[in-house]
């Protein structure tokens, strides 16, 4: 490990993974990339928890576009994620979400969401009863007024492949990983800067990703001490320590076309 990244990503699950992943393949940048995961079994993290399900009904035509690029990776991600002879296969499962309105209001809220899924091109359909009780004759639709569903573009896949994937990639374009725990964090003036590890060690960074998932707000909360040089750096203490501010947020806007 060296004294200075010019990216360190705090937590190296999934979104870790892939921010490594993305950086590293991206043509424009040139940096170095550190990534700190404290448990690199990933017993707890919530990538190894998750359902890992993939779906484009969504309210919002930004979700619906995120899922469709979202799938495209995931059909894709063998031949993307490919390292020597090693091509990650994620074993996607197709298959629908099944959405279903039991009140005439819940009804116009599908219709609403599907007209928004439509307008992006997802393979999605609007049942009524009876074409429900059709393609799923097991189900009891009595009280069901309407039924929305995913014909393709939707399903399971393998969840730590996902992320073995990205991180196997993203390492071999030269990102680093690190297993320890980020304690704390330095900064200049109003720009964070350094790492504080529980080893004891101060990495400097040009940029810090928190990706630490559900202890993200404790990540940003972790006490910020000045970072004076490489070498002579300030131990954080009760006195210096301050807790970033979290009510601090950047506005992001996707345009989708
Ligand atoms: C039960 C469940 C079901 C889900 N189902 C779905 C689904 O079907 N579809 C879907 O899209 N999403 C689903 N999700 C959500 C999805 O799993 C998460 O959005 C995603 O995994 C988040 O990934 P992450 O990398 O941000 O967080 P995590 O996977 O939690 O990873 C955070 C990592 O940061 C590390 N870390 C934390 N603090 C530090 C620190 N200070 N220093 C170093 N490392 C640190 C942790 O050890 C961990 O490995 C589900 C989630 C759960 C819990």
């Amino acid at each position: 490990m060296k004294e200075s990244y010019d990216v360190i990503i705090v937590g190296g699950a999934v979104i870790g993974s892939a921010v490594a992943y993305y950086l590293s393949a991206n043509p424009d940048f040139t940096g170095s990339v550190l990534v700190v995961e404290r448990d690199p079994t990933y017993l707890k993290a919530s990538t190894s928890l998750s359902s890992s399900s993939i779906r484009t009904q969504f309210s919002n035509p930004i979700n619906v576009k995120i899922s469709q690029y979202g799938s495209d990776v995931i059909r894709n991600f063998g031949d993307l994620m490919q390292v020597g002879d090693d091509k990650p296969d994620l074993a996607f499962h197709s298959g629908g979400y099944l959405f279903l309105a039991n009140t005439q209001e819940q009804a116009q809220i599908l219709k609403e969401n599907h007209d928004a899924q439509i307008s992006c091109g997802a393979d999605v359909v609007l049942w009524s009863r009876a074409e429900l009780a059709d393609a799923f004759p097991h189900l009891n639709v009595g009280d069901i007024e309407l039924a929305s569903y995913g014909r393709s573009g939707e399903g399971w896949f393998n969840n730590t492949g996902l992320m073995y994937g990205f991180k196997n990639k993203a390492r071999s374009l030269g990102v680093e990983y690190v297993t320890d725990e980020v304690v704390g964090i330095g900064r200049a003036g109003d720009r964070v800067n350094s790492v504080t590890l529980k080893s004891g060690q101060k990495v400097r960074a040009g940029t810090i990703v928190n990706c630490s998932g559900p202890r993200a707000a404790l990540t940003a909360a972790w006490p910020v001490s000045t970072f004076r040089s490489n070498r002579g750096s300030a131990p954080c203490s009760s006195s210096t320590a301050r807790s970033l501010p979290k009510a601090r947020r950047t506005s992001i806007t996707a345009d989708c076309r």
